[in-house]
Order: structure tokens, then C-alpha cells, then sequence
């Protein structure tokens, strides 16, 4: 097979989109995806101030890279979260490529803050990982406030995206259908915009931007991610896409051409109050959290009531 651009032979093939290319085509083809979501959502506009939200996989290196490539002078923000040997390494790969690119790196040091997410866990009101997203929120919209950020970009990428539209199809979540957007708007002051640059490209294509570019990731995944609901859609919507190549991204592509029929606000009911970014009642307002002054729908945000159930359980009485 030749590749679809220069004729050299084709080393990765992608049925969904009926190409195939050498590596420096492939990487050419990842890097105008990227650079075309930016421009097709309007992710970062004139003016922005972009942190990248750095796990040390393929999908948030790989986003820096092409960020940095594209010319987007990005920091990146490392939350070490203190799960085991895979936070360890994770680090370690993020901060192997900032140093290698000479950028950027903000690291939050959550054992250090003895706010180790596994510490923290057993007192949230819902599962181990909503634990982990409200301390990640809470420090993302911090970074963001304290180094002037405007925009949080993360490496979600098609699969990530699809999958969990399928999901909330499925479980027809209207509120969070209008929410699933490649941009998110920042709510209230104090809250960053989030945007999804990688939404133009799967899993795999990820991944072999990563080893054709020579970035060193964490191949592993976050122990706690294993049994994941969204992981199982993600693996049906791999055998509908094995099955009829290009479905997984004309299923998000015309979804998003739909979103607006669908209201945001008080159908996210079943979301908990924990939530920093839900709200409890339908007629609810941004207030700032009493203790952290982080904007909150309640008197005392998520991250806050969660260390002060703690320091509850470890008073004498
Ligand atoms: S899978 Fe791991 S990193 Fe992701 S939310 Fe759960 S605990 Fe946090
Ligand atoms: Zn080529
Ligand atoms: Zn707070």
C-alpha cells in the first residue's frame, strides 16, 4: 500500500477516513486534525493563555506536543495524585518531556498536601474516581486563577468523546448531552474554559503520533480506570467501527451539529451535589465556596466539605 499523499509506502493505514500513509505524512495529517478542530470549535482564540492538563499518557503528551508545534506557547499541570507506582511514573514521564522541550511544568503534589486521592477517597460521597475529578477540578481552576490561565486544554480524543456520547444516548442524559461539547464554557469567574483540541483523532492514531514523534509515555492506564462503565463503550463502538469504519466520528460529527436541541440546566438530576459543576436545584447560583473562595452551588464547595469530612473523622469525638 502507498501512502495517500506522497506515494512512499504506507506504514499506517486508517480505514475510517480510507487512507494510508508514511510517518511523516501521518504525523502531518495528526497535526492539521488537530489545527483544524482549533479552528472548526474555536477552541483558543486571540489572546488565550493555555494550560494542558498533563497525565503523562499518549493522549495529553501528545496534545502538548502538537500544541507546541502548532506554535500555542502552552504550560502543562501535572497533579500528582499519589495512586501507587502509577503516579510515580507518570510523573516522571511528564516531566522527562517538558525538560526534553524546555517548557513549562506545574506539578501539584497532592501526597505532599497529605491530599493523596486514595487518603481522600473514603470520604467522598460517591466513587473513588468523582473523588478524584473534584480534586482535579479543584486545582485545575486554581492553577488556572493563580498563573492567569484562560483555557485548560485536555488530550479527550474521538474514542473518549464517542464513547461517552453513546453512553449518555443511551441513558438519555439530556443535561449532559448539552454539555458534551469540545468547548466548555467557564461558568462563573474563577472557573476555567476547557477545550478538547484532540477530538478529530482516535485512540490509535494517538498513539502512533506519540511512537512516530519518539514521546515516551505511560502506556499503563490508572489502575482505577479498569472496569470503567466508559470503557465498555468505548470497546462496543470499536466493533461498530471495525464493522463500518467511520461511524464512530459521523456519530460525535453529527451530534454536535444537534446539540442545541437539547437543554442544559435542571435535567442533570441525578447528579450529586458533590459536584462542584452540577447544580443541586434547578434554580441554583454560583456562590464562592466560604473556605476556599473557589465559585461553589453550595455554602462549602465538593473539595472542601471532602477534607472537612475528613478532619471530622480524625477529631477525638
Ligand atoms: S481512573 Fe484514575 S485518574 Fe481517572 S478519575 Fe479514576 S482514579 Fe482518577
Ligand atoms: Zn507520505
Ligand atoms: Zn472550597
Amino acid at each position: 500500500v502507498k501512502c495517500s499523499r506522497c506515494r512512499a509506502p504506507a506504514q499506517v493505514r486508517l480505514p475510517r477516513i480510507k487512507a494510508g500513509f508514511c510517518p511523516d505524512c501521518f504525523k502531518l495529517y495528526v497535526e492539521r486534525q488537530a489545527a483544524k478542530a482549533v479552528k472548526q470549535f474555536e477552541l483558543i482564540r486571540p489572546g488565550d493563555k493555555v494550560l494542558v492538563a498533563v497525565s503523562g499518557g499518549k493522549d495529553s503528551l501528545g496534545l502538548w506536543d502538537l500544541l507546541l508545534k502548532a506554535g500555542v506557547r502552552a504550560d502543562g499541570l501535572y497533579i500528582h495524585l499519589g495512586i501507587g507506582d502509577y503516579s510515580v511514573r507518570s510523573g516522571e514521564k511528564a516531566k522527562n518531556f517538558a525538560a526534553q522541550r524546555q517548557v513549562t511544568l506545574h506539578v501539584v503534589d497532592l501526597p505532599a498536601k497529605d491530599e493523596a486521592v486514595p487518603d481522600l477517597a473514603p470520604f467522598g460521597p460517591r466513587s473513588f474516581c468523582s473523588t478524584c475529578g473534584t480534586i482535579k477540578r479543584h486545582y485545575f481552576n486554581r492553577a488556572a486563577a493563580e498563573g492567569g490561565f484562560t483555557v485548560l486544554a485536555t488530550g479527550h480524543n474521538l474514542d473518549d468523546e464517542a464513547g461517552r456520547l453513546l453512553g449518555n444516548v443511551l441513558r438519555w442524559q439530556e443535561g449532559y448531552l448539552a454539555k458534551q461539547a469540545p468547548s466548555l464554557p467557564a461558568e462563573a469567574p474563577g472557573l476555567i474554559r476547557r477545550i478538547k483540541p484532540l477530538i478529530r483523532l482516535d485512540e490509535y492514531e494517538m498513539a502512533a503520533y506519540c511512537f512516530l514523534s519518539g514521546i515516551d509515555y505511560i502506556i499503563e492506564e490508572c489502575p482505577h480506570a479498569k472496569g470503567a462503565t466508559s470503557i465498555k463503550y468505548k470497546q462496543v463502538l470499536h466493533h461498530i467501527e471495525a464493522l463500518m469504519p467511520g461511524t464512530k466520528w459521523n456519530f460525535y460529527a453529527e451530534f454536535q451539529s444537534r446539540r442545541a436541541l437539547f437543554a442544559p440546566g435542571p435535567a442533570i438530576s441525578s447528579a450529586s451535589p458533590d459536584d462542584t459543576d452540577a447544580p443541586p436545584l434547578p434554580d441554583a447560583r454560583w456562590r464562592q465556596c466560604s473556605v476556599c473562595g473557589q465559585p461553589s452551588w453550595l455554602e462549602i464547595c465538593g473539595f472542601c466539605r471532602l477534607k472537612g469530612r475528613r478532619a471530622g473523622s480524625e477529631s477525638p469525638d
